[in-house]
């Protein structure tokens, strides 16, 4: 790991300690609420797991490469991550998956990346799911929807058959209109094309009725609207076999934090404060299961034409936690346990991503404030609506599979562990 070596205060000598000897020490896990202020106080958690991440390579390292992606991972407290199928060539046949298997070996956590629903997801085609599906986590079309309900009900029934989940960004072409940001109050404000709601719920409605049908495992990626979490919650009751994820952004911001930056531009857009109360109340109903970032770096230029211009998609790894501890732990909306599950036991489950937990972990100081600034990211992305948030949490050290991969600027773990 010669990358490691480069990182400072790592000595690739060094042996971790198991995520149990440093549980010993630590306030709280994800099994016992802390009973007093975790003020100063380390926190051992179970290695996050991200099922939505851009790692761009292959073929667009210069927005990121799965070494600098893995490392901003490691530095999020992620051990385990899931790049999704928009590289270069699309895996979506088993020697096109194999470049993207040999890019996936250059990370530092463990890396499981997504093949293609369709042949270069372009959403007429299904791929060669069969070829894929020994060396896939699932499959994803993430960055456009599939358009034609036949290819999807098609593809849903062969990872069925697979037993692979497929994970579905959905959007309708139609409905876009050229839109750059949610249609609400701050488009018609400043006079902005907006992106409707329906663009997205049109789309989970219709594939909900094809799973329905199916029996196929689906996974809504990134939900941002309040039509979404009903169809979801009410396809839930009926026992339907449905997941689905939400990012940081869509829980903690909405459009009236928008500016006029390309730090804002993502898609599906920030809504607005309903969509964002009715994202909070599916993560507290269970609705809602797994907190992904969508991590989706771009180049520096790309991000900064405002938000009509910009490229579509925002960093992520490196601030999810401490801002959703900042902003609903701390707060009181989210009990800690609920965030960790959703970022750890949840995704694991689902996507059938097995580790241990001794060997797997990262450790936080919960009472270290700080400001976020993108400019010290190990991400080559640095555009994130979180910039210059003040907040609370910083990772300590990442251990994936007994390694230390990430160990924060001066922090020595045989500190903790010998108290
Ligand atoms: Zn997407």
């Amino acid at each position: 790991m010669e990358h490691v070596r480069k990182l400072p205060g790592i000595d690739p000598s060094q042996s971790a300690p198991t995520a149990g000897e440093v549980r010993d020490e630590c306030l709280f896990s994800p099994d016992s609420r802390p009973a007093s202020s975790p003020e100063n106080e380390y926190a051992v958690f179970p290695g996050f797991v991200d099922v939505h991440v851009h790692l761009r390579e292959p073929g667009f390292s210069r927005k990121e490469t799965v070494l600098t992606g893995t490392l901003a991972a490691a530095a999020g407290g992620y051990t385990d991550v899931c790049p999704m199928p928009n590289v270069s060539p699309v895996p979506d046949s088993a020697p096109h998956l194999e470049e993207t298997l040999k890019a996936a070996r250059g990370g530092v956590v463990r890396v499981h990346p997504y093949g293609s629903l369709t042949v270069g997801e372009a959403g007429e085609v299904v791929s060669d799911l069969e070829g894929m599906a020994n060396s896939v986590v699932a499959f994803s079309d993430d960055g456009r929807g599939v358009q034609d309900e036949g290819v999807m009900r098609e593809a849903m029934l062969r990872a069925k058959a697979l037993c692979k989940v497929v994970a579905a960004h959905c959007e309708v072409n139609g409905l876009l209109r050229g839109g750059c940001i949610h249609e609400g109050k701050y488009a018609r404000e400043h006079g902005y094309p907006g992106i409707c709601s329906e663009s997205e719920w049109r789309e989970v409605e219709r594939d909900l009725e094809l799973v329905r049908d199916t029996g196929c495992a689906y996974h809504v990626c990134h939900v941002s609207t309040k039509e979404s979490v009903e169809l979801i919650r009410a396809a839930k009751a009926d026992g339907v076999d449905v997941t689905c994820e939400t990012a940081p952004h869509y829980l903690l911001l909405d459009d009236s934090d928008l500016r006029d930056s390309g730090d804002f531009k993502m898609n599906p857009p920030l809504r607005d404060a309903s969509d964002r109360e009715a994202l909070i109340a599916g993560v507290l109903d269970g609705t809602i299961d797994v907190i992904a970032t969508d991590h989706a770096p771009h180049t520096a230029e790309e991000k900064s034409r405002g938000l009509r211009d910009s490229l579509m998609g925002v960093v992520g790894l490196e601030c999810a936690f401490p801002a959703l501890y900042t902003g609903l732990v701390r707060t009181g909306i989210v009990p800690p346990e609920r965030i960790i599950r959703m970022m750890t036991s949840a995704p694991a489950e689902r996507f059938g991503i097995v580790r241990d937990p001794d060997t797997n972990y990262c450790v936080w100081d919960l009472g270290e404030e700080y400001e976020i600034d993108p400019d010290k990211f190990l991400s080559k992305g640095r555009s994130t609506p979180f910039r210059g948030m003040k907040v609370f949490g910083k990772c300590k050290m990442t251990v994936c599979d007994g390694r230390i991969v990430w160990i924060d600027d001066g922090f020595d773990p045989s500190e903790i562990t010998k108290r």
